[in-house]
């Protein structure tokens, strides 16, 4: 037992006084006390006891039984919920991924043994210290991820387990110690058996962490070919001249790393050069060409996005940025407005992803590209400084305005409108109500007339 103290949270220890004036043990345990001798915010604290579930219930007036079951009461106190959990064992794990059944024990050591990384499984108590069977203590401070005791049999156990261990070594920045290593290589086949949501969760938190560039270890042991084949072919897929340094799966992690952490743009920098592998052709010259890789490289994120199961809105923000992270519009005023019709907010994140992309370019890509994206910048900001209008609501016209010309609402009047759009998007000057009154009258007698 090491006397090194944490700062535990008013409730957290309001807690465990209740549970061991009646006669229990209680400790804080697992990422809660990882995070506090890091010195980092825990996410939320957990409280590991000796109490049996009925027991816990008994402490305290306000609880829930969120996993009774598996031993998790959730305590309601008026500063939050907390989840308490007691001692257990798991049982047999089937599929590797559910124990079968788990059994309450009365021994801390236990529970502790049962967790996954020797840096998850400590335990806090203020007048105890920190209970360190399984040298977590050493681990966080050599910057180790370790697994508690035998590697391969903690895999079998639970395939996450390999996608937690790449995970914590990229939010941390430690490495994962040889011994757990070698069994993520032997084991990544086995993440066919975790579902899509818990996969995705833990990449998430990996590609957003400080250091996103610890994707290569997925490649590197294998799981890539399990959860998103498509990397394995980036690695291997040249970028542009044969004399370039990267390929394109390292020239992505390149990017990745240089955007900021926010989901979309992560992703978008996973994404943003997927389908190269696909539509890769050769030219006369020797260099790789890549037409229309910012398209098929869209329609790509957002295939694998769905199966990946996320949310609408981030899927299409990121197919958003990939359509246009290689700028197929004019590089001056007007071309830059109808991008930014075409974006809309996002255009501070495709610009942050532009320049990202150019930082992970050779000497000579970098020489054309920064420059290009620079220009457009600067563009970009003037536009904004002047408040020209680049979308339908700031247009001098409404639908309403038609009606009362005689234009009808429907796909006639959309036409009118984007037409108007178009034209204010060329040229600021036109956005005067009475200049766009008089030309959709004009459009309008066309359309009249046509049809
Ligand atoms: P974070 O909350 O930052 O994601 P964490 O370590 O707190 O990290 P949780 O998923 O909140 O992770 O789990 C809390 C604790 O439960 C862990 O620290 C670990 O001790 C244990 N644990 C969680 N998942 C597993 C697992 N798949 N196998 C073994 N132990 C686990
Ligand atoms: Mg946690």
């Amino acid at each position: 037992m090491e006397k090194i103290r944490i700062d535990i949270p008013d409730p957290v220890n309001y807690i465990l006084k209740k549970l061991n004036a009646a006669g229990h043990e209680a400790y804080a345990v697992g990422g809660c006390v990882r995070d506090a001798l890091l010195g980092r915010e825990p996410n939320d604290w957990d409280i590991t006891t000796s109490a049996l579930p009925s027991q816990v219930k008994e402490v305290f007036h306000r609880t829930i039984d969120t996993g009774i079951r598996h031993g998790t009461v959730t305590v309601l106190l008026r500063e939050g919920q907390f989840e308490v959990t007691t001692y257990r064992i798991d049982g047999i794990y089937e599929d590797s991924r559910h124990p079968k059944e788990v059994t309450f024990t009365a021994k801390l050591t236990e529970d502790l043994r049962r967790r996954d990384f020797t840096i998850n499984a400590m335990a806090y108590h203020p007048s105890v210290g920190t209970v360190d069977p399984y040298g977590g203590l050493r681990d966080l401070s050599e910057g180790v991820i370790r697994a508690v005791g035998v590697p391969a049999e903690r895999f079998d156990e639970d395939a996450l387990r390999i996608m937690r261990a790449v995970r914590f070594s990229a939010q941390l920045g430690f490495a994962i110690d040889p011994g757990t290593y070698l069994a993520l290589r032997d084991f990544a086949p086995r993440l066919e058996l975790i579902s899509r949501e818990r996969i995705r969760d833990e990449l998430i938190k990996l590609i957003t962490s400080p250091y996103p560039e610890t994707f290569e270890v997925l490649y590197d042991t294998g799981i890539t070919k399990v959860i998103f084949p498509r990397f394995d072919e980036m690695m291997a897929c040249p970028q542009n001249r044969p004399s370039h340094k990267y390929n394109v799966g390292l020239h992505t992690l390149a990017v990745m790393q240089s955007v900021p952490p926010t989901v979309r743009l992560r992703l978008a920098a996973l994404l943003h050069d997927s389908a190269k592998p696909e539509v890769r052709t050769v030219n006369d010259r020797g260099w790789d060409v890549f037409t229309g890789h910012h398209t098929a490289g869209a329609a790509f994120a957002e295939k694998w996005l769905r199966e990946m199961r996320l949310d609408n809105a981030t899927i299409a923000d990121v197919c958003t940025l990939i359509r246009y992270h290689d700028f197929l519009f004019p590089k001056d005023e007007a071309g830059v407005r109808h991008a930014m019709n075409l974006v809309g907010d996002l255009f501070d994140d495709l610009l942050l992803l532009m320049k990202a992309d150019s930082e992970a370019k050779s000497d000579e890509g970098k020489a054309w590209h920064l420059p290009v994206v620079e220009q457009i910048g600067t563009l970009y900001h003037a536009i904004k400084e002047r408040g020209d209008c680049v979308d339908m609501k700031h247009l001098a016209v409404t639908g309403g305005d038609l009606i009362r010309l005689g234009i009808n609402p429907g796909p006639g009047m959309g036409e009118v409108l984007n037409t108007l759009l178009d034209e204010v998007l060329d040229d600021p000057a036109k956005n005067d109500r009475e200049y766009l009154l008089c030309e959709a009258a004009h459009l309008a007698s066309e359309i009249h007339s046509k049809g």
